[in-house]
């Protein structure tokens, strides 16, 4: 069967009222334009440590658009109203930056709070934390290195394990699955190894904790086989998001600087063949794995949908998840979950200073160059012009 339903955009938007519509229009308008984006940066952060009073021109604008609200609960009118649609809500406690022990236990209480929100919600059947939110960033990437460890670095890295382990148990008592963000590549054999002993000691009997692999690594698909393969031999589930990897920039730079082989594919192209590849290899051993597979990219959705057609795989199969942003790609999530599949938006929320960096990354991301931004602002067109014509 043909997939052609992502054209709908009267599902697509059907949660918009056409006033938040036009203001969509005009905020992709805006950021199509990388100097207007890398303007806004600059003096959006100088307005805010300046605390002139610009929260609210960003909570109008681009926080609306992008986060659910301030807080947890606060974003259960736009959970609930999701949750109608039968799309679910990854709710991500959304600080970057933090460097002390105080500010990691700081960050697993907003975290465990945050899930405790989401307990025993069927609207909520994933939640999320990033690594790095909970320790080191220099302490991953000596455990990655396998570097011996000073006797605080030691018992650092134990209080990382106990958070790691008081996030995971807290999640399975809620009845959470909780996601592990993937991050940088040098610090990423810390955070597979974590993730793996978790799979191994919570997804005997069911899925509970889910790993994150970014296939723009070149070295991923055969990690995905060696992680399977572990799974079947060990006994436990393998749960798998999938996405092409956001560290892009990171990454290069760093490779050329330190003169090591950068570790992605020589293109955007040799990235969604192995994303696709990685798809199919999950698809392949979906009695051993969940795949949830993270993206915006229409190409790669609609192959996956033709494969479990060709391969008569149920829509609703609970092995197989899509998961999009919360503010981008809506003609994906909801024509997806129309169609009866298993669909989640990932939805940042926290006070409007805090989620900053992660707002200005989405906008730098849809800047013309780097990203959808025409697609987006083409769809909203066409269901603006729909509804003008309806009026008339
Ligand atoms: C629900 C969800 C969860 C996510 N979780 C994570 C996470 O935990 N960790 C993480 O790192 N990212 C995460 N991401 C972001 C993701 O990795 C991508 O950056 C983002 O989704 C864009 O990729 P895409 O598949 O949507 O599509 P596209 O827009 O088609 O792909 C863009 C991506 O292709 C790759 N790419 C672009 N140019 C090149 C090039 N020249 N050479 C090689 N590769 C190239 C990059 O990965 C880039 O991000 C998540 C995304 C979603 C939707």
């Amino acid at each position: 069967m043909k997939v052609d339903f992502f054209e709908n955009t009267q599902i697509a938007f059907r949660l918009k009222s056409t006033l938040e519509l036009k203001k969509a229009y005009w905020l992709f308008k805006l950021i199509q334009y990388r100097f207007l984006v890398g303007l806004g940066k600059v003096a959006i952060q100088a307005a805010l440590n300046l605390r002139l009073p610009v929260e609210g021109l960003i909570k109008a604008t681009v926080f609306n658009q992008f986060c659910s609200g301030t807080s947890a609960m606060g974003s259960q009118k736009v959970v609930a109203r999701l949750g109608n649609l039968n799309i679910a809500s990854v709710l991500a406690y959304s600080v970057e930056g933090l460097t002390s022990e105080a500010g990691f236990d700081e960050s697993l209480k907003k975290t465990l709070e945050t899930l405790e929100v989401q307990a025993n919600n069927p609207n909520h059947p994933y939640g999320v934390f990033k690594p790095t939110a909970i320790g080191a960033f220099l302490l991953f990437q000596k455990v990655s290195e396998g570097a011996k460890l000073t006797v605080q670095e030691t018992s650092a890295w134990h209080r990382v394990r106990d958070r790691f382990s008081s996030l995971c148990e807290h999640a399975i008592e809620w009845k959470i699955r909780l996601f592990i963000d993937a991050e940088e590549s040098w610090i990423q054999p810390a955070i597979d190894k974590l993730a793996e002993t978790a799979m191994l000691q919570y997804n005997k009997n069911e899925l509970w904790i889910v790993t994150t692999v970014q296939m723009y690594r070149h070295d991923r698909l055969a990690y995905l086989n060696s992680l399977v393969k572990k799974g079947k031999k060990e006994g436990f589930h393998v749960g798998v998001k999938l996405v092409r990897g956001a560290y892009i920039e990171k990454e290069t730079l760093r490779s050329q600087k330190m003169k090591y082989p950068n570790p992605l594919c020589i293109s955007k192209t040799a990235t969604d063949k192995n994303f696709d590849a990685g798809v199919a290899f999950l698809i392949d051993h979906l009695e051993h794995c969940t795949l949830f597979m993270g993206s915006h990219n229409e190409k790669s959705i609609t192959t996956l949908i033709e494969l479990l057609q060709r391969k008569k795989i149920s829509s609703n199969h609970p092995n197989v998840w899509f998961g999009q942003l919360y503010g981008m790609s809506d003609h994906l999530s909801f024509n997806l979950a129309e169609a009866g599949y298993n669909v989640a938006k990932y939805i940042p929320f926290g006070p409007v200073r805090e989620v900053m960096p992660y707002l200005i990354r989405r906008a730098e991301e849809n800047t013309s160059v780097a990203g959808q931004s025409s697609r987006e602002l083409e769809l909203i067109s066409k269901e603006l012009k729909r509804r003008q014509s309806k009026v008339v």
